[in-house]
């Protein structure tokens, strides 16, 4: 009997387990964790993802601290707001929505944040941090999305200790971090990438896959060992015919219909990894808050 992985249900009860966090330290000393969210432009996807995050983060009693700027904004000024937000004590989170517009230097603006307050994990010092840690210490600013599929996998109640995960992926973002998670779970990680050679036979012998590619369906059932854990990050639009009409439909990067047959445990796609990534975002803000009360 495969297990669906219900990320909705497990994004809500991480949550709720933040707000009550929140709700106690208010009550303890008077303080709530701040986010300050920036937004350059209006691209409209960004829109969307900037307006989830700030309800989100509202509904569990964090402050939201809202810099929607203009797509002229210049890296100099954006740096001065960035720069403005670390030295605000009421601020313990900086998310900044990427992408941003083309004039601007991604790196150089994540890398100005602090790296006490930054939210999405990215910046060297964190990932130097995630990378040299032990084990996946509670204090980390950790990426998100991977961090929320590993919270995933350590809620199955399987011994992760000596697995053979496969990584399919190795972003900044994703992959890479993913990889170095699953390493301090003591598991045999290889990470695959549009480089490797024969990938469906390294896949074949993992009893973990995480596919992060942005390929459709690219991980077939044959490519999964019988009772493999799979946790598809991968969010694709693709236009289907139903009823003889085009409509659009979000898949994964993995074959959920073929794969579900094979593997012990599968995310589904959506409702899987997606509803996570924003979960560990709240998570991340009130560890920095946390942090800074040590
Ligand atoms: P990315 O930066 O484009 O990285 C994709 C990775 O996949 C790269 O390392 C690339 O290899 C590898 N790759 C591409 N084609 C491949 C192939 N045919 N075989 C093997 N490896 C291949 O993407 P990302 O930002 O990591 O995102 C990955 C997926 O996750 C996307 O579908 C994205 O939409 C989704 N996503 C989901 C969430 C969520 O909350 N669920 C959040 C962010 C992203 P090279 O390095 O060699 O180019």
């Amino acid at each position: 009997m495969t297990t669906l992985i219900n990320g909705k249900e497990i994004a809500q009860n991480l949550r709720d387990s933040i707000k009550k966090e929140i709700e106690d330290l208010k009550s303890e000393i008077g303080k709530v964790p701040g986010l300050a969210v920036v937004q350059v432009g209006n691209v409209a996807a960004s829109s969307i993802y900037v307006k989830a995050k700030t309800k989100s983060a509202k509904e569990v009693g964090i402050d939201v601290i809202d810099h929607h700027l203009p797509e002229k904004t210049t890296q100099e000024e954006l740096l001065k707001i960035i720069q403005s937000l670390n030295n605000q004590d009421n601020v313990n989170g900086i998310l900044v929505q990427l992408p941003l517009p083309k004039h601007i230097n991604e790196q150089i603006i994540l890398d100005s944040i602090h790296p006490n307050k930054d939210a999405d994990g990215f910046h060297p010092l964190n990932v130097g941090k995630l990378s040299i840690a032990s084990n996946n210490n509670e204090n980390l600013l950790i990426p998100c999305t991977p961090y929320g599929c590993l919270i995933m996998l350590k809620g199955l109640g399987v011994e992760l200790s000596g697995k053979n995960a496969v990584v399919i992926g190795r972003s900044n973002i994703i992959g890479k971090p993913m990889a170095q998670l699953l390493l301090k779970e003591s598991c045999t990680v290889t990470i695959a990438h549009s480089k490797t050679k024969d990938i469906q036979n390294i896949c074949q012998k993992a009893d973990i896959i995480v596919a992060a590619v942005g390929v459709p369906k690219m991980v077939k059932g044959n490519w999964i060992q019988k009772d493999a854990i799979v946790i598809d990050v991968g969010i694709n639009r693709i236009e289907v015919e139903i009823e003889g009409e085009i409509k659009n439909k979000l898949v994964g990067d993995v074959n959920f219909d073929e794969a579900k047959l094979i593997a012990s445990a599968i995310t589904p796609v959506p409702g899987g990894v997606g509803p996570m990534t924003i979960a560990c975002l709240l998570r991340n803000t009130t560890m920095a808050f946390k942090n800074t009360l040590k």
